[in-house]
């Protein structure tokens, strides 16, 4: 049914033009990270190369689109991967109130503590604060101390600089065995987005961005997949119990494309045992999102059921709506969804 596609299409664009072009912010740079990095005409690698970029070098954006980020040039705009940049939001107009700080200073407890360029987790981490180190507070916002660290202005999570009294302070990450499982891969590309995205490549996106923040944290992170290539669901699971696995997390995405319009999060376990893990990081999820909660589950997937370790599987949108499709592919939504899965796992391994 040709007419019918297309009509799709061009609704779908209408909609994409009308609402969410509006939440990919354009003020975003993006600072290259690679060295001698390929510009090309278009988000891939089969484009042509147009001009290369340097590390440091920072570019206005333009939008970012299945992994890639198009940016613009001196004349006209190119892409780059977005691998090799690392993305800077801008700050206009949602400056969050400084009350003066009734601490005049911290100590650091943990080595490499975060120091983020704003007073929330969805900004940057701009370095490491050292452990036994003290720093003067410029003030507090929130659950954040702002704080000058080689020169530098940033925030550390209030959190992090609590003295490990408590059994419950202690990095419950130090010493984890986690499996990031993407989701498909290679020739199964999953479900299928309204603009024909693929379910393999958000899964990978999340997998990525989920692999770097337990890597600060301290965790030992493996991937079931390192690229876009087909994994069987069976050397998944093996992988899971061949490794000394505390946490085996397989990350999906949903397509209902005759329903448009629906949306939400959804994890899912097979044992038991595991229900618990699974509401945690849904629960986490939901907290950092503000998705609709459709909800803990028992399911028959494989990568669960031949698991014999702690597993979950999430469903973590629904790339059919053309308005969640553009959101996920920003990358201060992944961080959002990444931030949920760490506290979901802080509350379990915490347990
Ligand atoms: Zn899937």
């Amino acid at each position: 049914m040709h007419s019918r596609k297309l009509m799709t299409v061009l609704f779908t664009a209408i909609i994409f033009l009308c609402t969410t072009g509006v939440e990919i912010v354009y003020a975003d740079e993006a600072i290259i990270e690679g060295s001698n990095l390929n510009i090309r005409s278009g988000p891939g690698t089969d484009y042509e190369s147009v001009g290369m970029a340097d590390t440091g070098e920072s570019y206005s954006i333009v939008q970012q689109k299945n992994g890639w980020v198009e940016i613009e040039l001196q004349s006209g705009s190119g892409w780059v991967a977005e691998e090799f940049v690392n993305i800077t939001e801008s700050s206009t107009g949602n400056e969050e109130t400084k009350t003066e700080s009734n601490v005049s200073s911290i100590t650091i407890p943990y080595e490499n503590t975060q120091v983020r360029e704003g007073p929330s987790t969805d900004y940057d981490i701009i370095q490491f604060a050292e452990k036994g180190t003290e720093y003067d507070v410029m003030s507090q916002s929130g659950d954040w101390y702002e704080v000058t660290v080689n020169d530098r202005t940033g925030y550390i999570l209030k959190d992090l600089v609590t003295a490990p009294k408590e059994a419950n302070n202690k990095n419950v990450f130090k010493n984890k065995t986690i499996i990031i499982d993407a989701g498909h891969g290679g020739r199964d590309v999953g479900a299928i987005g309204s603009t024909d995205t693929y379910e393999k490549s958000f899964a990978y996106l999340t997998a990525h961005e989920l692999e770097q923040e337990l890597q600060y944290l301290g965790a030992n992170v493996l991937l079931t997949r390192e690229q876009d290539e087909f994994i069987s669901l069976s050397s998944r699971s093996t992988y899971s119990n061949f490794n000394d696995t505390d946490a085996f997390i397989s990350i999906h995405y949903n397509s209902v494309p005759e329903l448009p319009n629906v949306s939400g999060i959804e994890s899912f376990y097979y044992a038991d045992q595991n229900k618990n893990l699974a509401k945690y990081i849904q629960q986490g999820i939901i907290k950092e999102t503000d998705e609709s909660d459709r909800g803990i589950a028992m399911g028959d997937f494989q990568v669960l059921r031949t698991n014999l370790k702690p597993s979950v599987l999430l469903e973590l949108g629904f790339i059919s709506n053309p308005e969640k499709e553009a959101l996920l592919q920003t990358n201060a939504y992944q961080k959002k969804l990444v931030a949920g899965i760490v506290e979901g796992l802080r509350k379990y391994f915490n347990e």
